[in-house]
């Protein structure tokens, strides 16, 4: 695993993709590569009215030996270090510390993987997602996303481009806001986890499945004791990381 560095980086772009979360792409100044594992994450300084601020970014993005690499940031209400990122313009720079880290997924991992994401707490998972199918991984990678609403879903367009790819893909939504034209699943993530777990244990047999877990702590701490107290999942087979 790379020693973390510190470097200037600049923003290339950025789009909204959904009402409240902000891509934003950049790039190394001095164009070496990020080098981070998938699910690894980085630390920019915000240089805020306050003073210099670092908050923390999970690399959305599978490392492609570029010197670019994209986050998402959730405007969060009255978050200052959000709302600086999500007004900055293109051409920034800002300082970067990384890659930080240990909630990583070799994208040779031959285990099946449940990946269980909410809001942006999804994109450490794309980045393993697309790291393993970049390297023809056919280990079952299984995704259950949630969101509030239908229009704060994530990366919908890719993930269900790679389902029609790979049959060893599956994506699930769940909101526990649904409009009423909703024919998903609804509710919380922890509802669905057991059910799924149980499915990708026998389509993964006789490898016992990984999880990973990423978002709010309220959701992580309840995944992670459903796994490992009610599912019997192996403590180390429950991977976590949270945003608060
Ligand atoms: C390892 C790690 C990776 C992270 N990766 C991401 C990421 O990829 N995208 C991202 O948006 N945030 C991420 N965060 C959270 C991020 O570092 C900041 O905490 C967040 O942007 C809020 O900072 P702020 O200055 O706007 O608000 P602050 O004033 O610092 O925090 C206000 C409150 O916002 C809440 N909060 C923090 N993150 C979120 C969130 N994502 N959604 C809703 N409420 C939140 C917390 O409860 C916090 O107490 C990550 C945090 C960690 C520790």
């Amino acid at each position: 695993m790379k020693k973390p560095e510190t470097f200037e980086v600049r923003l290339v772009s950025a789009t909204m993709i959904a009402p409240m979360v902000r891509q934003l792409v950049f790039e190394r100044v001095d164009g070496q590569p990020i080098g981070h594992e998938p699910g690894q994450w980085v630390n920019l300084a915000l240089p805020l009215p306050e003073g210099e601020r670092r908050r923390a970014y999970s690399i959305a993005s599978a490392p492609d030996g570029s010197s670019r690499f994209e986050i998402a940031v959730t405007r969060v209400p009255c978050g200052t270090g959000s709302i600086y990122l999500h007004d900055l313009p293109e051409g920034s720079v800002l300082s970067a510390i990384g890659p930080h880290g240990l909630f990583t997924r070799a994208s040779e991992d031959p285990s099946p993987s449940l990946f269980v994401g909410t809001g942006t707490g999804v994109t450490p998972l794309r980045a393993m997602m697309q790291a393993a199918l970049t390297k023809g991984s056919g280990a079952p990678l299984w995704l259950l996303f949630g969101a509030r609403f239908e229009e704060d879903i994530l990366y919908r367009a890719e993930m269900e481009a790679f389902v029609r790819a790979h049959p060893h893909v599956r994506y699930e939504i769940t909101l526990s806001r649904p409009g009423e034209g909703w024919k998903g699943k609804s509710g919380y993530v922890q509802a669905h986890v057991p059910a799924l777990l149980r499915e990708l244990e026998a389509a993964g047999a006789p490898v016992a499945p990984h999880v990973y877990v990423c978002g709010l702590e309220r959701m992580v701490k309840a995944v992670r004791e459903l796994c490992r107290r009610e599912l019997g999942v192996d403590r180390k087979h429950v991977h976590t990381e949270r945003y608060d």
